[in-house]
């Protein structure tokens, strides 16, 4: 790991930092992902299925997949969880 660091520095390249708790990295990074995977964005194509508004719990379909999610008619919300 050292050696490593070392030849990062003599290329110029930026040495990332230490990390003293690896594992609170990696929790956060797998809470991201589930998140970015729930959400779906007025705007997105997040492809065909029921869409909950997360405002108000409107619902929305889209029957196609190159739909667009509106945003949502009842409160203008833009974020929905499929
Ligand atoms: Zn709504």
């Amino acid at each position: 790991m050292i050696e490593h660091i070392n030849l990062l520095k003599e290329q110029g390249l930026p040495v990332p930092p230490k990390n003293p708790d690896p594992k609170i990295i990696i929790k956060e990074a797998v809470h991201l992902n589930e998140r970015r995977k729930k959400m779906s964005t007025t705007g997105e194509k997040p492809g065909k299925g029921t869409y909950t508004c997360t405002n108000c719990g409107q619902i929305v379909v889209l029957d196609n997949d190159t739909d667009t999610l509106p945003p949502c008619p009842n409160c203008s919300g833009t974020e929905y969880t499929p």
